[in-house]
C-alpha cells in the first residue's frame, strides 16, 4: 500500500529518492527486531550501488536546483546520531563508496540517551513480574518473555510520546530509576562524530539539540533548538553545517512553514522531512521528502524501488 503511494509520486516525477535510517545493529536485537542489521544493510547498500547512482544529498539538492537531476538516483540519510552509525554503518558505506548524510541531535553527544531508548532499555532490564508504570495512563505490565517487554516498551512510548516535554522527561526519569546500568554509549561521542565527518562522502547535518517536536514548542524555543544544534556541530567540526532534518519530520504534525522559515534563516541551505515523495526541480528545498526502506525482503524492496524509479509502477 505504501508503495502504491510512492509509485503514484514516481509516475509524475520519477527522479530522486532519499532513504532514512536511524540505527544499524551488529546483530538482531529481540527488543528491536525490526532494526536493520549490519548484514542486511551491507546487502542493501550493495544492491543500491549496483542499480542506482548514489548521490550525496547536497549534490542531489544542487542538481535539483539547476535541473540536472536524473532518474535513478538515491541518497542515504541517517537521523539522530547513534554511535552505530559511526561504528557499523560507516564501514559498510565506505566499503561500497556510498555517500551518506548523518543528521545529529547535538544534545545527546557524549553519553546522552533519547527518551524512547531509555524506555526500551528499562523494559529490557526490569525483573519478570507485574510492574505498574503509569496508573493514570493504564500502563501496568506483566513482563516475562521478549514479546511482553517489547509490547510494554511500545505501549509506553506511544502513551508518553505526545505529553508536554517536561512531563515526559519526568516520567522517563522516574521509570529509569527502577533499573540500574542503563547504557550511556548509544549515541556518538564527539570523537566518533569527528571521525565520521572525516570519512569521504560523509556529510553531517543538524537535527536540533534535544529532538523536540518543533510544532509542540514555542517559536523562540524552536529557534534556539535549530540554531543551537547547528552551532554545537559547527563548534565540534569547525566547518559550516548546511543541511537540516526536522525531528519526526511530518508536515503539519511535527513542523510547519514557520519552522521551515526558521531553518532557512538559521543559515541552512536545505532541509529534509519524513513526508513521502521524491526530489525534483519542483520540490521545496526546505521540505525534501524521504522514506524508510521497511521491507525486510531485500529482493522485493529492490524490485519495487527500481520500478518506481523507471516509472513501471
Ligand atoms: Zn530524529
Amino acid at each position: 500500500m505504501m508503495f502504491a503511494k510512492l509509485a503514484a509520486w514516481s509516475m509524475r516525477r520519477p527522479l530522486h529518492h532519499t532513504l532514512i535510517f536511524h540505527r544499524v545493529l551488529a546483530d538482531r536485537d529481540p527488543m528491536s527486531p525490526g532494526e536493520p542489521t549490519a548484514a542486511w544493510f551491507d546487502d542493501l547498500i550493495a544492491m543500491l550501488a549496483r542499480n542506482f547512482e548514489l548521490l550525496a544529498l547536497s549534490e542531489a539538492v544542487r542538481r535539483a536546483a539547476d535541473g540536472t537531476l536524473r532518474a535513478g538516483s538515491v541518497s542515504i540519510t541517517f537521523d539522530d546520531g547513534y554511535a552505530d552509525n559511526a561504528t557499523i554503518a560507516a564501514p559498510v558505506l565506505r566499503k561500497h563508496s556510498a555517500p551518506a548524510t548523518f543528521f545529529v541531535a547535538s544534545g545527546y553527544l557524549d553519553g546522552g540517551r533519547m527518551w524512547n531508548d531509555t524506555i526500551i532499555e528499562t523494559f529490557r532490564r526490569l525483573d519478570p513480574g507485574t510492574h505498574e508504570i503509569d496508573a493514570e495512563a493504564g500502563l501496568t505490565f506483566t513482563l516475562g518473555d521478549w514479546a511482553s517487554r517489547r509490547q510494554a516498551a511500545g505501549d509506553t512510548i506511544k502513551a508518553w510520546k505526545h505529553l508536554p516535554p517536561a512531563q515526559r522527561r519526568a516520567n522517563v526519569e522516574a521509570l529509569a530509576t527502577r533499573v540500574g546500568g542503563l547504557p550511556d554509549d548509544l549515541m556518538m561521542t564527539t570523537e566518533q562524530l569527528r571521525g565520521l565527518d572525516a570519512q569521504r562522502g560523509v556529510t553531517i547535518g543538524g537535527h536540533t539539540r534535544t529532538h523536540p517536536i518543533l510544532a509542540a514548542i514555542d517559536d523562540d524555543e524552536a529557534r534556539g533548538e535549530i540554531e543551537g544544534g547547528k552551532a554545537d556541530l559547527e563548534s565540534v567540526l569547525q566547518h559550516d553545517i548546511e543541511l537540516f532534518a526536522y525531528p519526526n519530520g511530518k508536515a503539519g504534525a511535527d513542523y510547519t512553514a514557520g519552522h521551515a522559515d526558521l531553518v532557512r534563516r538559521a543559515g541552512f541551505a536545505a532541509a529534509v522531512a519524513t513526508d513521502w515523495g521524491t526530489l525534483s526541480t519542483a520540490t521545496d528545498r526546505y521540505r525534501i521528502p524521504r522514506f524508510t526502506p521497511w521491507h525486510t525482503n531485500l529482493a522485493r524492496f529492490s524490485i519495487d524501488l527500481a520500478r518506481c524509479h523507471y516509472g513501471q509502477l
